[in-house]
């Protein structure tokens, strides 16, 4: 079971906010090989081409199941750190803002894309994932993530992209 490898540690990285620490997850190897064979039954692979992953949970996830299918994997990052051209979308947090990049041609026309995160929390940086895809040509068919913060709404922030999760907490 998922919820039983995931530790709460509350006010983390501030006040008032409980991280969901997925380290335990990933450090038992039972636990390592369950989320990336759930993460894979989560969605036909048939359905998509390449694996997108948002910096940096989202980097484990979605290589190790790039790998067990077969698929490529793209990154999107922080800023500054690619080193070819970008494209790139900002969004607003809870204070302030922050932007994520993707290469400009990550992704050939028409690509379907999985984008994969270990946590949708408002879903603000998925919607900014969704929309870099879009930018460079890609069509992002879904979102994929370990743990959805269900009371927090995020899924009805990406419109017409489903949202799959392994774990809700609601
Ligand atoms: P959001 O844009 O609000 O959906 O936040 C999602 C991003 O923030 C993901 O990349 C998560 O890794 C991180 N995140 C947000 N809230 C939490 C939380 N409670 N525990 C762990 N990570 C979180």
């Amino acid at each position: 079971m998922i919820e039983s490898y995931i530790r709460d540690v509350p006010d983390f990285p501030k006040p008032g906010i409980v991280f969901k620490d997925i380290t335990p997850l990933l450090q038992d190897p039972a636990g390592l090989a369950l989320s990336i064979d759930e993460l894979s039954k989560l969605i036909d692979p048939s359905e998509y081409d390449l694996i997108c992953g948002i910096e940096s949970r989202g980097f484990i996830f979605g290589t190790a199941l790039a790998r067990q299918l077969g698929k490529g994997f793209i990154p999107i990052r922080k800023p500054g750190k690619l080193p070819w051209k970008t494209e790139s979308e900002s969004y607003e947090l809870e204070y302030g803002q922050d932007t994520i990049e993707i290469h400009i041609d990550a992704v050939r026309e028409k690509k379907r894309i999985l984008i994969v995160d270990d946590l949708l929390a408002t879903g603000g940086t998925m919607e900014a994932a969704i929309k870099l895809v879009r930018k460079i040509g890609g069509i992002p068919v879904a979102a994929a993530v370990v743990i959805e913060l269900g009371f927090l709404a995020g899924r009805e922030r990406l419109g017409d992209v489903p949202t799959h999760s392994l774990l809700v907490y609601s």
